[in-house]
């Protein structure tokens, strides 16, 4: 072989994009997914009997997992925002950037980068809504930080709390409210209230006490500050806009209000938990975020709200397959019995919240009929592969 310089130089540059490709397109998100619900059971059992360094520990293990970084950054490459940059204008399109994103994520010198700030119009007003957007990176370090977090939260969690949370959903505290208010016996006074701008207005420093994560990446994602003409604004407050991360910081903020209500009106002089001053005061609460009802319950209706999505897996399996099935009807519903609440090209449980757009095998435009055998439900990562497939071959 002769070679040059210059040609060499090419050529190391080529293969080193498309290695990275490769490398991107066999990953096995089976065993990716399998790696990360393991690691994350193991923190909530921790949680679960106060071993606050075997969480820490497994936490670290967790943000600085190959396989959780590669999830992360399928998760934000195939969501809604996925073509909207942040202020550095970046975004991961290729399976290569993909690649070289989820190999460069670290927590080595992280700083994040503001948000860019943009207003949305609201539908019939006219004041438009701020909405700060992070950087492609900080979306990923944030989601990376969710998945360590989560598991925490949920055992931490108010067991009526259902806003943002895994596993449960706002039809959930419908369910909850009405069979609390539609018995003979149900309580007479209601409260109803929010908590005003609670996502803008939560202490950092209360968020940076409290907070059972790495303070410093913290640290970042709260005083990220935001862009908005390309003026820096700096954020005192509140929880970062447009993050994965904001509701679970908001949420374990919130979380305590029922044991508040509990230690008033449910407990003994010896601090105990008496059923006769429960049943008396019917006192309860339902939040959803930060819309809350106070009100009483005599007993647990729907779901048991003590269930714990990372330790009972197949009863969220099974009440998101219920779910499904109650939420579709006629052909849909028919496709997600036959799928069994699965998703079509991986086999995994699907969220029919989280996604709800029928997947039509044979494209309509190449003469794909809408009838039941060609339908199909996918995640939205699962249906990006094939709408990537069928782009090539075009
Ligand atoms: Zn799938």
């Amino acid at each position: 072989m002769n070679g040059n310089a210059s040609t060499t130089a090419k050529a190391e540059r080529l293969p080193n994009a498309s290695r990275l490709a490769a490398q991107w397109t066999s990953i096995d998100w089976n065993l990716a997914e399998a790696e990360v619900n393991r690691l994350q059971v193991r923190i909530a059992k921790a949680t679960q009997e106060k071993k606050w360094n075997t969480v820490k520990r497994l936490q670290y293990l967790l943000t600085h997992s190959y396989h959780a970084k590669l999830l992360v950054v399928r998760k934000v490459t195939t969501n809604k925002g996925k073509n909207t940059p942040g202020v550095d204008k970046v975004l991961w399109n290729t399976p290569a950037q993909k690649m070289n994103a989820a190999l460069s994520l670290t927590d080595k010198g992280y700083k994040a980068s503001p948000l860019r700030r943009v207003f949305i119009e609201k539908k019939g007003k006219k004041a438009k809504r701020p909405l700060g957007i992070p950087t492609m990176y900080d979306r990923a370090m944030q989601a990376l930080y969710a998945l360590s977090l989560d598991p925490v939260s949920e055992v931490t969690a108010d067991h009526h709390s259902f806003g943002f949370r895994k596993g449960r959903c706002c039809q959930d505290a419908c369910e909850y409210m009405f069979a609390d208010l539609a018995r003979a016996v149900s309580p007479k006074w209601v409260l109803e209230g929010d908590i005003r701008g609670c996502f803008d207005n939560i202490s950092h420093d209360w968020l940076v006490a409290n907070i059972p994560m790495d303070k410093s990446i913290l640290k970042q994602f709260l005083k990220a500050g935001f862009v908005f003409k390309g003026e820096l604004f700096p954020t005192d407050d509140g929880t970062p806009q447009g993050g994965v991360i904001s509701p679970i910081l908001a949420n374990m903020a919130l979380d305590g209000m029922e044991k508040v209500l509990s230690d008033r009106f449910h407990t003994n002089r010896l601090g105990k938990v008496d059923l006769r001053f429960k049943n008396a005061h019917k006192v309860n609460l339902v939040r959803y975020a930060d819309d809350f009802i106070v009100t009483a319950a005599t007993k647990e209706i729907a779901m048991e709200a003590k269930e714990n999505p990372y330790l009972e897996p197949e009863y969220f399996t099974q009440r998101q397959f219920n779910h499904g099935v109650k939420r579709l009807s006629g052909r849909f519903k028919q496709v997600w019995k036959n799928q069994n609440g699965c998703c079509y090209h991986c086999g995994q449980p699907m969220d029919i919240n989280e996604e709800k757009d029928i997947f039509f095998k044979v494209p309509k435009s190449k003469g794909g009929k809408d009838e039941v055998p060609n339908m199909a439900y996918v995640h939205n990562h699962c249906q990006f592969l094939y709408t990537e497939r069928r782009s090539k071959e075009l």
